[in-house]
């Protein structure tokens, strides 16, 4: 067992603080790690380091910072493995459910290695007679992150690369419940020989992640979590005068018309609802199923998910592992609880499931309701766990409608063998991501992840090349150098 360290101007340090919560293995509920629960002294310290960097850090060229994350990508590769593991005994997802989400965060990685290329401004000469106009971006200084625990090592890495690669130096504040990942991740990046303080760790909770968004010298937050949270922090940051990105809650909905291949729609649906135990923002929450849809997925989707071999995540052939805390284990059960209690029918009930030799596991067993009535709670309110409601509707509108009618905008997806449906939907449907035939619409490293409504809260997204508008300013240069004032050669 051990007590997290931060890490600051180059040096792992502990992190201070009389009250310390237990970060867990969610299989056992074994102490792993203590973290301190507030964290926020350190804040200043980090920035401090940030600051400091900075001035040298920014002025190197770019075509040698990104030689940093050459290393650190293979770096990376070779402890692809290690760090997998990690994530799955803190966070309690599979391993190859781990292994994917650091694939995702590698690509990430790659692509902010051609921040010399996507980094680059524009100019016209001769705006005027004789005058011309460039555009130049620069790095804005410190930028401070704020994680959720869902995807411990993959969400960091969304900002971290692109950050640096830009030439700003990172304050990162992990999610208090898996704080062990990013360590293993903030080693590796070490290993690379980066100039101390251009990125710095500190652990904690509410108070050190609101001494961030308050800091006067971060001028802006990336910041990935619930939607209350994200209001919040995108309120604060802005009231303090900083440039804020917050990607939010979700409650995701797939349409499954009429004309979709069953056999494949139940197994990619199956995917999205129960992988991650459901912990994932771009989960399916809701499918709604249109006509002669309804029973035959119903009756799919229920035996299938009835097989899923439920464990823990490290565990040979398991397919789905535990919820992150026992807390949100009877959230998650409260809510099956008045879903069925609001009308819904429980066609298979994850509650109570028990797992051989881990009885102190914080398990749901997958479950499906059918009949969740459109703005019930269960329909409008994120659940975050192994809970897929179905709605059936009658037509395609209808099922524009049930999406629109929900206050997340975060992803949908239909499936359908009909490209015109298909179109349709992507057209209309009031969501940032959408998926056509795919069970989790999530953006690869070069596009935005996207997000409308109670999901996203600012302008930039992260990745590609929504991630360089974000972290660097523009400056615009206008330029006379009359001929007579020269010498002429
Ligand atoms: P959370 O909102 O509880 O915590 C996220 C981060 O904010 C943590 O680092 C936490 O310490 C900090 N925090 C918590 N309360 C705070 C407060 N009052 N003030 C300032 N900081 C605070 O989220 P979580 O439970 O760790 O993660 C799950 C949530 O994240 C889900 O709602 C999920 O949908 C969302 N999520 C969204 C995306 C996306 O891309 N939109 C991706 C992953 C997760």
């Amino acid at each position: 067992m051990q007590a997290v360290t931060n890490f600051i101007a180059g040096e792992w340090c502990p992190a201070s603080g009389a009250d310390v919560s237990p970060v867990i293995d969610p299989a056992t509920n074994e102490m792993l790690a203590t973290v301190p629960v507030d964290g926020s002294d350190a804040v200043a310290e980090a920035v401090s380091a940030a600051a400091k960097a900075y001035p040298e850090w920014s002025s190197v060229p770019p075509g040698e910072r990104i030689q940093f994350l050459f290393r650190f990508k293979q770096l990376l590769e070779e402890d692809f493995g290690e760090i997998a593991r990690v994530v799955s005994r803190e966070n309690g997802k599979t391993y190859a459910e781990a292994a994917g989400e650091l694939r995702r965060g590698i690509e990430n990685v790659e692509v902010a290695c051609g921040i010399p290329t996507m980094m680059q401004g524009y100019n016209l000469e001769d705006i005027a007679r004789g005058i011309d106009e460039t555009m130049i971006r620069q790095p804005l200084g410190v930028v401070g992150v704020i994680t959720p625990f869902n995807f411990p090592v993959m969400i960091p890495l969304w900002f971290l690369p692109y950050a640096i690669a830009c030439g700003n130096t990172v304050v990162i504040k992990p999610s208090e419940k898996v704080p062990l990942s990013i360590r293993r991740v903030i080693e590796v990046l070490q290993r690379t020989g980066l100039p101390k303080g251009v990125v710095n760790l500190v652990h904690g909770g509410v108070a050190a992640a609101n001494a961030l968004v308050e800091h006067p010298q971060v001028r802006a937050i990336s910041f990935v979590g619930s939607s209350p949270v994200a209001r919040h922090v995108y309120a604060t940051a802005a009231r303090h005068g900083k440039r804020v990105q917050c990607q939010g809650g979700a409650k995701n909905h797939v349409v499954v018309l009429p004309d979709a291949d069953m056999e494949t729609t139940t197994k990619i649906v199956g995917d999205s609802a129960f992988g991650c135990a459901g912990q994932r923002c771009l989960a399916v929450s809701t499918v709604v199923t249109v006509g002669d849809a309804h029973e035959p997925f119903r009756d799919a989707i229920a035996s299938s998910a009835a097989a899923l071999k439920v464990g823990p995540g490290l565990s040979d052939g398991v397919e789905m592992g535990p919820v992150i805390t026992a807390e949100s284990r009877r959230r998650i059960e409260g809510a099956i609880g008045r879903g069925t209690a609001d009308g819904a029918a429980a066609v298979l009930d994850g509650r109570g499931i028990q797992i051989d030799g881990c009885s102190e596991g914080n398990f749901v067993g997958p479950t499906v309701l059918d009949r969740v009535t459109p703005g019930s709670y269960l329909a409008t309110t994120e659940v975050f766990g192994p809970v897929l409601g179905l709605t059936p509707v009658k037509t395609l509108d209808e099922a524009i409608e049930v999406i629109a009618g929900s206050p997340f905008g975060n992803a949908s997806s239909i499936f359908t063998s009909s490209g015109a449906s298909a179109r349709k939907f992507r057209s209309e449907v009031p969501t940032g991501n959408v998926g056509v035939n795919i069970g989790v619409a999530a953006p690869m490293a070069y596009f935005p992840f996207s997000g409308w409504k109670d999901s996203f809260f600012g302008v930039l997204h992260g990745q590609g090349r929504d991630a360089v508008e974000f972290y660097t300013d523009k400056k615009v240069v206008v330029e006379r150098w009359p001929q007579e004032w020269s010498r002429k050669f």
